[in-house]
């Protein structure tokens, strides 16, 4: 079958390379590779494997499943690698004829990488890389605008990481943030974030002595330190941040998963009256119950919700009653991902507080953020 394929692809004068070991496979995924085809069964191992160690590598390659398995198979193949980050561009049933495959071909070439806003990122990221990127802070941050949507006004910005890779240009945080957790390097990750957001937090004006509050994402691996709180406090102290200016957004899925050992830091961290965000709600299946022992102060919606509440009844439900809970308790709405007119109309009139998304801005270098602000704010 391979060679078939690279006989077919090389007269079309495009290089190419078949094998069914493992080993062989990741060793020729070099950063010229731009398509690759997987057959979902392989004598050595299966196509789910190799889709597994695609994603904790990172890849960002276009894929295209070959497969004699029936339909329902070939869907959930595409459905998981969908779940794990990866792109999956199309398939071929077995057996399949060549202008079919020309056809495919065609169509990629055509269409180039779906996500080309992102990093080009072809070549799986290696453990040492991630480490070498903290010891030399190879990070900027970069910051989204929030807005009341009572007054259009700014009221706070999130930091979001990015990574500076020497060799592969800026890759966003979606591709290293759960390998940096299990190299147990995202606490030194966090700090570098919240060290560079205080300070840059201080470029931006609060027009109208609004305050403005910086939002910074927090992994729940974290605050697992019991120091947490005092090494957070010193830092805001030396960076002459108050409290009441910082939120801490934690995911619901971490927080429900690790409640009991980092409650106490959640509850000294409100002590001291620094904000907590619960993010991503909506996403990690929270019971009533336990979202009643968070002491946040706001609950972020899902951008998944906000996106498919105009095609999926359940998911307007599902923002609606958030923002109704959310108020119930005593918290602050946001809603992120905001895209569009006919979003933020909707989140206005069930009555959401704050809205975040590209309807507004994307996130942007601070230079670039503090000249936003003022056009925005008309300053
Ligand atoms: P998040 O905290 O849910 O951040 C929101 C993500 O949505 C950001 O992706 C942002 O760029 C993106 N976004 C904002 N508006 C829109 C929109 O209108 N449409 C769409 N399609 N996307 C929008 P980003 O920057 O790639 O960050 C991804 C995730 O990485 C974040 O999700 C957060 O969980 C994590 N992350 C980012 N920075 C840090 C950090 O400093 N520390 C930790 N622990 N996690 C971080
Ligand atoms: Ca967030
Ligand atoms: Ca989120």
């Amino acid at each position: 079958m391979g060679r078939l394929i690279c006989d077919a692809t090389n007269t079309m004068g495009i290089p190419c390379s078949a094998t069914s070991d493992p080993g062989t496979f990741f060793r020729e995924l070099t950063p010229e590779v731009t398509l690759i085809m997987l057959d979902l069964i392989m004598p050595k191992t299966d196509g789910i494997e190799i889709l597994r160690l695609l994603a904790q590598q990172g890849c960002r390659i276009p894929i295209i499943f070959m497969s004699g398995v029936g339909k329902r198979i070939l869907e959930s193949a595409e459905q998981l690698a969908g779940s794990l980050g990866l792109s999956v561009v199309g398939h071929l049933s077995k057996p399949f004829r060549i202008d079919q495959l020309e056809a495919v071909l065609h169509r990629q070439i055509a269409e180039g990488s779906p996500r080309s806003e992102h990093a080009v990122l072809h070549i799986p990221i290696a453990d040492e890389e991630l480490r070498n990127a903290i010891v030399q802070e190879q990070f900027v941050v970069h910051y989204q605008p929030q807005v009341q949507l009572s007054n259009n006004r700014v009221v706070g910005i999130e930091a979001l990481v990015r990574w500076k890779h020497p060799h592969r240009g800026l890759i966003f945080p979606d591709l290293f943030i759960s390998r940096m957790e299990t190299l147990g390097l995202i606490d030194q990750l966090g700090w570098i974030v919240a060290t560079c957001g205080l300070k840059e937090f201080k470029q931006v004006v609060t027009p109208n002595g609004t305050p403005t509050v910086l939002s910074l994402n927090v992994s729940i691996f974290s605050l697992r330190d019991l120091q947490f709180t005092d090494y957070f406090m010193a830092l805001l102290r030396q960076h002459d941040v108050s409290p009441h200016n910082i939120i801490l957004e934690i995911t619901e899925s971490g927080l429900i998963k690790e409640l009991s050992s980092t409650l106490d830091v959640l509850t000294r961290l409100r002590m001291k009256e620094v904000k907590l965000s619960v993010d991503d709600f909506g996403t990690g299946y929270a019971m009533m119950q336990q979202l009643r022992l968070v002491p946040a102060t706001e609950l972020k919606i899902d951008k998944s919700f906000v996106q498919n509440m105009h095609t999926s009844d359940s998911d307007r439900v599902m923002v609606q009653k958030t923002v109704e809970i959310g108020h119930d308790l005593g918290m602050n709405v946001v809603a992120e991902g905001v895209e569009t007119i006919e979003q933020l109309e909707f989140l206005r009139s069930i009555g959401c507080d704050v809205v975040q998304g590209h309807l507004f801005s994307r996130p942007l270098p601070i230079d670039q953020l503090v000249a936003w602000i003022k056009r925005h704010e008309g300053i």
